[in-house]
C-alpha cells in the first residue's frame, strides 16, 4: 500500500460535473474577473466564517499584504511576526514597506503566547502584530492577545490561511478577528483550482480599503485613490470555492477524524502527537507529532521505506531563513522555533483518506522501533 502525504483530487460525489457546468456558463456569460460569481462567494465565505465582512483576492499573500495596508500599517512600521510560520507571512510585511519583528514561540503549543507578545511589544514597540494559526488550530491565547492589542493600541491582524473552519471557545475564529486572511491554495482545507485567497474584518472601514487596494487603488472607473495592486478573485475560481464550500463540513469531519485516530490509535512512544489548546476545534489541516532533532531523521526513512508520505511544517524558523537577514529588524528568540523545525512530524492527512490507509499509517507507525 502506498498512502500519500496528501491528495486534493478526492471530489464529491459530483463535484467535478457541477464544477466544470459552471465554468462552462462563465465561459458563454464572458465573466472571467469578478461578476456576479465572486459576490456570491464573497457572500457564503462570510456566512460561513460568521465575519461581518469577507473578500476574495488573488492569494492568500496579498490578503495578508492588502489586510496590513487597509488596517494601517505603513512604511517602516513595526510588526511583530511568529517566528514559526510560512514564509509569506514574512515577505508580507517586508512587501508593505513595513520591518518584520520575529518572537520565538511555545515548545508546547508551537504558538505564540500572550506572555511572548506583551515581551516583544515592551521591546521592540511594534504598531502591529500578526498572529498566524497554524496546523488548523488557533493559537490557544488568541482571545487574551486580541484583547492585549485592543487596550494597548496596537492592530492584531490574523494569518489564517491554514485556519478556515476552525474553532475557538465554541465560535468560528474569524468571527471576531480585527482583520485577517486566509488562503485558497490547492491544498488548504477549502482550496481552489488554482490561487486565491481572502480577507475578513469586522470593520466595515477597513474592508473598504480593502477592495480599493487590491484592484488598483481604485475609487472609479477611472479614479485612483490609493497606490494598491492587481489582486482580483477570478471568477472559475470563485466557482469552485462556492460549490466547494457546499462541502466544507464534510471535509473538516473527515480530516479530524484522521487527525483524531493517530492521536488515539498510536501509541509508539517516538512520537508524541500535539492537540490544538482545550478552548480550541481544529480543522483538521495537519496532524502533529515531536519527535527529536536526533529520532526523526530515522523515522523519515522508515517511512519513505514504507510508501508513506509525510510532512515537516515548517523545517526552519524565519529569522534563520537567508532571505530574512536584509529585512528582519529584531528577534527575541529561544531556539524553541528551530528546536521544533528540526522534531516536528506529520503524517498523512487530507478530507476523504479512507480507513485502510488511515489503518496502514497507524499500524506501520505503531510497528516502527528506533
Ligand atoms: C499558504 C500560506 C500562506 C500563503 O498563501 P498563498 O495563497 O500561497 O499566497 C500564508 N501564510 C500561511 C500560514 C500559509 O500556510
Amino acid at each position: 500500500m502506498k498512502v500519500p502525504f496528501i491528495d486534493i483530487l478526492r471530489y464529491e460525489n459530483g463535484f467535478y460535473e457541477t464544477v466544470t457546468a459552471r465554468t462552462a456558463q462563465l465561459i458563454k456569460d464572458g465573466h472571467f474577473v469578478g461578476g456576479p460569481v465572486v459576490g456570491q462567494f464573497e457572500s457564503a465565505l462570510k456566512d460561513y466564517t460568521e465575519t461581518s465582512f469577507a473578500l476574495g483576492c488573488a492569494n492568500g499573500t496579498d490578503a495578508i499584504q492588502v489586510a496590513l495596508r487597509a488596517a494601517g500599517v505603513e512604511k517602516n512600521d513595526k510588526v511583530l511576526i511568529p517566528d514559526m510560520t510560512f514564509w509569506a507571512t514574512f515577505e508580507a510585511v517586508v512587501n508593505v514597506g513595513a520591518v518584520p519583528y520575529t518572537l520565538d514561540v511555545s515548545k508546547e503549543t508551537l504558538h505564540l503566547t500572550l506572555a511572548s507578545v506583551k515581551e516583544g511589544v515592551e521591546k521592540f514597540k511594534p504598531k502591529a502584530i500578526i498572529l498566524v494559526h497554524l496546523y488548523g488550530w488557533a493559537c490557544p491565547e488568541t482571545l487574551e492577545i486580541r484583547q492585549y492589542c485592543k487596550d494597548n493600541n496596537i492592530i492584531c491582524m490574523e494569518d489564517c490561511a491554514q485556519a478556515i473552519g476552525t474553532e475557538i471557545k465554541g465560535e468560528s475564529l474569524l468571527k471576531n478577528a480585527l482583520v485577517a486572511s486566509t488562503s485558497f491554495y490547492p491544498a488548504k482545507v477549502l482550496g481552489a483550482s488554482g490561487d486565491a485567497g481572502g480577507i475578513f474584518s469586522t470593520e466595515q472601514k477597513i474592508i473598504d480599503t480593502s477592495k480599493i487596494l487590491l484592484n488598483h487603488g481604485r475609487t472609479g472607473h477611472y479614479d485612483h485613490g490609493l497606490i494598491g495592486w492587481n489582486s482580483r478573485l477570478g471568477a472559475y475560481e470563485a466557482a469552485f470555492m462556492v460549490e466547494a464550500l457546499k462541502h466544507l463540513d464534510a471535509k473538516l469531519v473527515s480530516r479530524r477524524a484522521v487527525c483524531e485516530a493517530y492521536r488515539n490509535k498510536i501509541t509508539n512512544p517516538a512520537l508524541k502527537f500535539l492537540a490544538p489548546g482545550k478552548d480550541v476545534w481544529e480543522n483538521g489541516y495537519l496532524s502533529v507529532a515531536l519527535m527529536t532533532p536526533e529520532s526523526r531523521p530515522g523515522f523519515i526513512e522508515y517511512l519513505k521505506a514504507n510508501d508513506i508520505g509525510y510532512g515537516t511544517v515548517y523545517p526552519g524558523a524565519m529569522s534563520a531563513q537567508p532571505g530574512a537577514a536584509a529585512h528582519i529588524g529584531g528577534k527575541i528568540s529561544h531556539g524553541h522555533a528551530e528546536w521544533i523545525a528540526k522534531s516536528i512530524i506529520n503524517l498523512p492527512c487530507f478530507a476523504y483518506m479512507n480507513i485502510d490507509e488511515i489503518n496502514y499509517v497507524i499500524e506501520k507507525v505503531n510497528a516502527y522501533k528506533a
